[in-house]
């Protein structure tokens, strides 16, 4: 018989219902969390969901920005160069 953990990392008195795929430790229903379909131990999914805030702040955010301007540019531009053609056919 092969000795393996079955009670969960941090709650010695619930079953072990999964293992954590980042650092293989055993945790129960309540520690377990399904980050992208997979089991994450609490620790791990706090670490992952820190990342991802970190990734969400710089990305779209600023992504966003630059087409704000950009949209505004081409706006501003394509207005001008109406004004500017209407002038010439006055
Ligand atoms: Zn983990
Ligand atoms: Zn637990």
């Amino acid at each position: 018989m092969v000795a393996t953990q079955t009670t969960c990392q941090y709650h010695p008195a619930r079953p072990g219902v999964g293992i954590c795929v980042k650092c293989g430790t055993v945790v129960c229903t309540e520690c377990s969390t399904k980050f992208d379909g997979i089991n994450h131990c609490a620790v791990c999914v706090a670490e992952l969901r820190r990342d991802a805030d970190e990734g969400q702040i710089a990305g779209p955010s600023r992504a966003l920005w630059w087409f704000g301007v950009v949209s505004s540019v081409v706006l501003i531009m394509s207005v001008g160069y109406a004004i500017f053609h209407m002038l010439l056919l006055w």
